[in-house]
Order: structure tokens, then sequence, then C-alpha cells
């Protein structure tokens, strides 16, 4: 058995947009270039010391390549996670989903003209993307994360269906 992927550092084809985003959105370290097929992906996975994410069946049995295969995101995404071992704590909301980009934490006042005033009053935390310079802040984006989040990660599929964990014994 291989060693999980000690710096998360992975590559998607074209396919996984979506999964792509919400590993970024757990801190882990995504390129991914829809103009390159699963083949050349690969390649450039390789020299960029990155493991592929595929759902191409042809790359199933790569080396450096991680073969997802389910369609829907949210189990791509715990398939992913399970076979990494990734935490989503930690690194947790350090890159920007949109581009891969790091967050750096801004300074409050720089932002003050990009936000709503209610928005900028009732914020103390704001993160920008230092590739595309998009604007994140603590409490909207994360709540509506945690609470995706939560729902895919609490997921019982011998239950069929979302499964919270029990408060009872
Ligand atoms: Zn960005």
């Amino acid at each position: 058995m291989r060693e999980p992927c000690p710096s998360r550092r992975f590559a998607a084809d074209r396919t996984l947009g979506r999964l792509a985003r919400w590993l970024r959105l757990l801190g882990a370290d995504v390129l991914r270039d829809p103009s390159l097929d699963a083949a050349q992906m690969l390649r450039r996975a390789r020299a960029d010391e990155r493991t592929l994410l595929t759902r191409d069946k042809r790359l199933r049995t790569a080396r450096d390549a991680f073969y997802v295969a389910s369609n829907d995101f949210r189990a791509q995404l715990r398939e992913v996670m399970a076979r990494f071992h990734l935490d989503p704590q930690p690194a947790m909301l350090s890159r920007c989903s949109r581009c891969n980009g790091e967050l750096r934490k801004t300074d409050r006042d720089a932002v003050r003209r990009r936000f709503p005033p209610f928005v900028y009053a009732s914020q103390n935390d704001f993160a920008a993307c230092d590739r595309c310079g998009h604007i994140y802040w603590r409490a909207t984006h994360p709540e509506r994360i945690m609470r995706e989040l939560d729902a895919i990660l609490s997921f019982d599929p011998g239950r069929g269906g979302l499964a919270r964990p029990s408060t009872e014994g």
C-alpha cells in the first residue's frame, strides 16, 4: 500500500471541478486545468509531484493516480478524505476554492469599500486570495460550508441517508 499523500498535493481531472473546490476549502492544494485531458493531466501531476484524482477508468491502475469511483461530489469527497486521511480542521479555509491560491488574513480597513456597510460592520476577519484577489469573510461563508461538510461527513451509507451521531447512551 502506498503512503498517504503527506502534503495534500493533488491534481484533479476536468470532470472533478466540484470535488476540487471542496478539497480546496478543506485546505488541500488541488491543481486543475480543464484544457488538459486525463492522460495529459497525469503527466502534469507527476511532473509536479501530485496525486491525480480521476474518473477515467483507463487510469484506474496508474501509478500516482487515484480512481474516484462515485459520480456524486459528496461521495467523492468522502472517498478522497478516507483514502488520504484528510482531516478537515487544521488547514480548513486556507485556500481559495475558485483558483487554489492561498488565503491571507487581510487588514479590515483595506476591504472596507468592497462590502456593504452591514457586512463590514458585522465582520472582523477578512481573508484575501493572493492569486485572484477574491475576499472571504468568516461568518456567512464558513457557516454554510460547515453545514454542508457536517452533512457530508456524517453520511451513513448503511442507512441510506444522512445520519446524525446519536446523543443517547
Ligand atoms: Zn483565488
